[in-house]
Formats: structure tokens, sequence, C-alpha cells
């Protein structure tokens, strides 16, 4: 069994592409299927090497490994040799109308209050009409003849599936300057790669009816379908507008962790909570596609930043520490328990580990209060110092609630906010800790 995903190289992966990846990756983990990374970059004028690097580099970043690779630009023989095959059996037929000539035909449709669908003129031309066209210098362009039946399948997210070809125009599979367009080199691709499973978002479904039109022309075999719905904004309008900001490569930038995505692009419109799940093996555990509901899932940012926040307040020290080192902030198992509840992303541990090693300029506003509090610091800093010490400080100044802890916090941070006091102040240490109860920076 085989999945594949084929984006184009024609702008870096977002959040929307992603989701297409994902499904694809955790249905072929729970059926045991392969995963096919296909780059389909039969746009030659807009698909650049650089954006299919990217691809790469996003994809192997979020940890969404692929077993095989191919490349469209690589297998033109294929599609000409499906053309011919198609030619042949009378299914692939040349057309000579110019756009301008399509657009009033499709005008005069319309204003007759008929559906704008080709009407085949280019199949009752003659040989000689054809050889005029040529003398006169056209190329054709290249149409597939849709049965004129209804196309059905069982859909793995939307069930029982018809589409009516009488409905749609015969496509255009090849262009007159000999382009071949998606449709074609993907159902050759899906057919000689072994594709058995074709998993896409939703605006695929009326390709799905042609395509299946195709295979059966060329093969066979048919895949099974899925189509799930697509990502909208929060406010349910269509999310392309702002994608810009919710490319892969600007939330890595972020310092969001791959896993807030995926948890996200998993959970989104299904049945299951919204929540960070820590492995993509555990998402594949629980991934079904009949958790995938049917209305549009609405993709809001703000869940990214609080996803990525719970996955760095679970996470283990183990599973954080070549990262933290990296950074230059690890301090010790203690101190990233001390402070993983107040990272929003991973780099913010550099913070508090500039709080822990100083020089930190305190806060103090009444330095009586300090001075008094810092008489009493235990001598040990152990688990219980930070209960005693307070409780030592309220009984000396009758301070307590907030009076008694914002100015030990400002006094030892130089912050309003921040972790925990307790472990912190036994990572600070006695002699740091008095320094800045005396005002002093350190
Ligand atoms: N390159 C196509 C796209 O990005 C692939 C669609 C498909 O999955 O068949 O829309």
């Amino acid at each position: 069994m085989k999945v594949r995903f084929a984006p184009s190289p024609t702008g870096r992966l977002h959040v929307g592409n992603i989701r297409t990846a994902l499904m694809n990756w955790l249905f072929a983990k729970r059926i045991g299927a392969s995963f096919l990374l296909r780059i389909d970059d039969t746009d030659f004028a807009r698909s650049t090497k650089a954006f299919e690097d990217g691809i790469r580099t996003d994809l192997a970043w979020l940890g969404l490994a692929w077993d095989e690779e191919d490349k469209q630009s690589a297998r033109s023989a294929r599609y000409e040799a499906a053309a011919e095959t198609l030619k042949a059996s009378g299914l692939l037929y040349a057309c000579y109308e110019t756009a301008e000539e399509l657009d009033r035909k499709r005008k005069i449709a319309l204003s007759r209050g008929r559906p704008p669908i080709y009407d085949r003129a280019a199949l009752k031309l003659s040989d000689a009409e054809k050889a005029a066209f040529e003398a006169e210098g056209r190329v054709p362009h290249w149409r597939f003849k849709l049965s004129g039946a209804r196309v059905a399948w069982t859909d793995l997210v939307r069930g029982e599936q018809t589409i009516d070809t009488a409905s749609i125009s015969d496509p255009v599979l090849i262009r007159a300057d000999g382009a071949f367009l998606y449709t074609l080199p993907s159902v050759v691709d899906d057919i000689e790669l072994g594709v058995t499973h074709v998993i896409r978002g939703e605006d695929h479904v009326a390709n799905t009816g042609v395509q299946i039109e195709i295979f059966r022309a060329l093969s066979d075999r048919l895949p099974t379908f899925g189509h799930f719905p697509l990502l909208v904004g929060a406010d349910g309008e269509a999310l392309s507008k702002r994608l810009g900001s919710m490319s892969i490569e600007d939330l890595r930038a972020k310092g969001v962790e791959p896993m807030a995505i995926l948890s996200l692009l998993a959970k989104l419109g299904t049945s299951d909570a919204v929540e960070a799940v820590a492995t993509l093996g555990a998402l594949a555990e629980t991934f079904d596609f009949a958790k995938v509901g049917r209305a549009p899932a609405r993709f809001d940012p703000d869940d990214v930043g609080r996803l990525n926040a719970q996955l760095l307040h679970g996470a283990a020290y183990v599973d954080v520490q070549g990262r933290l080192a990296a950074l230059g902030a690890d301090r010790g198992e203690a101190a990233w328990n001390a402070v993983r509840a107040n990272l929003s992303v991973l780099a913010d541990a550099a913070d508090w580990a500039r709080v822990i090693d100083g020089p930190v300029s305190p806060v103090i506003e009444d330095a009586a209060f300090c001075a008094t509090a810092a008489s009493l610091l235990p001598v040990e800093l152990g688990p219980d110092a930070w209960g005693a010490w307070t409780g030592a400080v309220k009984a000396a100044t009758g301070a307590k609630g907030r009076a008694l802890f914002l100015p030990l916090r400002q006094a030892l941070t130089g912050m309003d906010h921040g972790p925990e006091m307790g472990p912190l102040l036994a990572l600070i240490g006695r002699e740091k800790a008095l320094k800045r109860l005396a005002g002093e920076a350190a």
C-alpha cells in the first residue's frame, strides 16, 4: 500500500499543505503503507529548486519522513506515452479554439441560461478542417472525452460520492504549448508509482470524477480516494488570504515546536479534543478518517501558541536538553523543571538561565523590608526553604499575600512575573540572593 504527498514547488509549504501531508503520513503509519513524496513540478514557469528544497527542509523538520521520492519533470516521457494511448483510443482529442473563442462560447451559453460546458465542437471537425487550422498556424490543445455518465466512489471521509461527468467540460490535459496540466500526470504517476490511496483536500473532489475516468482508460486498477474538508480561518474565511504568515518556515522561525503544529492539524475538525500530543507515533495511534468531520476546520493561530506552551510544560528534560544546550540555556534538570511552566517557546529558557546566572538588576521599593528578609534567609536553600523563609518574613514584617511575595520576587529576579519562587531561589543560591536583596546587581 502506498500514499503520496504531491506538493507543487511554487511556494513554501503552509499549514494547509501540511495538513494534507500529515493526513497521508498518519494514515500510512496506521495501515503500514509507504509514503511517497512527489514533487509536482509540471509548471516550469513557477516551480523553483529553492521551493523544492524548502519542501524537503520543512517536512524533515516536522518529522514527516518519506520512504521514496519522485518528480514529475523527470517523467514527461511517461505522460507523452499515456497521451498517445488516449489519443489512439479516441479519448484525447485535438481542439483548435482560441481563448477568445472559448470565452465567447461561454458567454453565449450563459446568456441562454445554459451551463457553460464545452460544446465538443472540435469532435465534429473533419480532417480537412483540422488541416486548414494547422495551415493557419493554429496549434491544438487536447481535451479528454468524458463519458457523460455518473462516476461513483466510496470516499474514506465523505462516504458514497457521485460526480455527474455530463456537468463538467471535457478537461484540457495538454495545452497548445505542449505543457501537461496537473490532471493527467497525476493519474499516470498514481498508476505507475503504485499509489493505492489518494488522500487530499476536498477542493479535488470534482477532479476525482474526471481522474477516475482517466484511470479507467489507462489501467484496470483504481486507488481508494479520501477528501477531507479544507482549513478556514478562525472567522470562517478562506485561510489562503493570510497564509503568508502561516508558512512552516515562519512558524519555525518563531520558535514553534513541530508537534504543536502537527497536533493541531491532526485534531482540528475531528471528533477528538484538540490537545498537545508529544509524538507523531501517538498521533498515528488515534488517527481514523471516521473521526474527520464534514465541516471546514477552523484554524486559529492562537491555538498553535497554546499547544506549544502545553508541550513545553509537559516536556521532560532529556527530551529538550540538546536543544537547551544549543541555546546556551541548559542549567540542568532542576532548572528545566523550575522554568518550563513559564515558557511560550523553548528560547524563553535563555531568559530564565540569565535570571539564575545573573547579573540581575534587582527592583527594590522598600529597602528595609528587603534587609529584614535578607537577615531571615535560611542557610540551606532546600525544598522547604521558601515556605520557611516567607513564613518568617511574614511574622517579622506583618506583610502577607502580594505585599509579601512581590517585593521578594522583584528583588530576586528583577521582574514581576515568573516561575514559582521556591525552586528558583534554590537555583539562584544564597550568595546572589543576599546581594540582590541588598540592591546589588548580582
Ligand atoms: N500538486 C497537486 C496540488 O498540490 C496535487 C494534488 C493531488 O494530491 O492530487 O494540488
